[in-house]
């Protein structure tokens, strides 16, 4: 469903994120975190794209089996890294033949060891480019719905650290906007006064299209470090820091306090009126089970 449509039904969406599976064993996995998860009703599910493209067929792929094969709406990301305009096309063409309603447009970032990764045979060189694209491949009818790809942004309420210059950056995200895009879903952020704020300043500055909050539970120490590194330097707040100290590393103590900050963090969000919460999975099940299961919500749609 376009996320247009799905935000006329629906006050607060609930979505869930997984990555591409590498191998047969991964994707069975997954396969069993996604029936656990069909049964939460999550209001659309998110596939990454890999850094510089590297899951290109496997993002394609998984996104049409989940389109076909479940009652899930996918929504794949789609990285300007790695690709020319053909290609983008070929994609698009795919992806509308299997009526697949909506896109998360990105530049994408280059893998972590390829500092000095070559971007000159890309066609786009920053998301605007992908969202002017999709606008254009929408307005020629390359898709079965009128309404064409419904568009997602990503937004990052503590900057994004390549513009420093936070107003800039807020330039940069309404270009977007005004290239046509419907949603903004944010990176990863562990105090809601950050997400707050950078709605404000969205407000401030003349974006008034919905923005989803990016949720990742903690569920290890070793995942937190990854996600610090991964989510280029999320802040941890000193509380949080210290409740992960009190649990002296135990990791079933870890994962209680990485859910219960994460259950915290949407229940506040709720309260304050969030356009959606995205949950970043890892492909696992259970941290968003139990934050469904403390937040006292059945499924998805108890959020209407
Ligand atoms: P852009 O909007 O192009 O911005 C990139 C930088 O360029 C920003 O600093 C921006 O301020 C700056 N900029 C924009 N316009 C201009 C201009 N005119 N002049 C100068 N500077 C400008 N990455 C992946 O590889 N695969 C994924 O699946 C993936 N999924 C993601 C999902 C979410 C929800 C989020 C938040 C991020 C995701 N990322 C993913 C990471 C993302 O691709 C990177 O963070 C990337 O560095 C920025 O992407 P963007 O789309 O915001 O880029």
């Amino acid at each position: 469903m376009h996320i247009r449509d799905i935000f006329k039904r629906q006050r607060t969406t609930f979505s869930f994120e997984f990555f591409p599976p590498k191998g047969p064993e991964a994707a069975d996995s997954l396969f069993e975190t996604i029936a656990d998860l069909e049964r939460l009703r999550p209001t659309f599910v998110s596939v990454t794209y890999g850094a510089g493209g590297s899951t290109r067929d496997l993002t394609n792929d998984l996104v049409v089996r989940l389109q076909d094969q479940t009652n899930l709406n996918p929504m794949p990301h789609l990285t300007c890294l790695g690709h020319s305009e053909a290609q983008v096309h070929a994609i698009l063409e795919r992806y509308a033949r299997h009526s697949i309603s909506n896109i998360l447009a990105l530049r994408g970032d280059p893998p972590a060891n390829q500092r000095d990764y070559d971007r000159s045979a890309d066609s786009f060189k920053r998301a605007v480019e992908l969202v002017g694209l999709l606008r254009r491949f929408n307005d020629s009818g390359g898709h079965p719905d009128r309404n064409g790809f419904g568009v997602g942004i990503a937004g990052f309420p503590e900057g994004h650290p390549e513009t420093p210059n936070r107003l800039l950056e807020l330039d940069h995200l309404k270009a977007k906007v005004d290239a046509g895009a419907d949603f903004i879903i944010t990176q990863m952020f562990f105090d809601n006064r950050d997400f707050y704020d950078f709605r404000d300043r969205c407000r401030l500055a003349g974006i008034d299209i919905p923005i989803l909050a990016g949720i990742m539970p903690i569920t290890s120490l070793p995942g937190m470090r990854k996600m610090a590194e991964l989510a280029l330097g999320s802040r941890f707040p000193a509380s949080l820091i210290r409740a992960i100290n009190r649990t002296g590393g135990d990791p079933d103590a870890v994962r209680r306090v990485g859910a219960h900050w994460a259950t915290e963090q949407c229940r506040d969000l709720l309260d304050h009126d969030v356009a959606g919460i995205h949950f970043y999975t890892l492909n696992r099940s259970k941290a968003t089970q139990d934050i469904y299961a403390t937040l006292g919500v059945r499924d998805s749609t108890g959020l209407q």
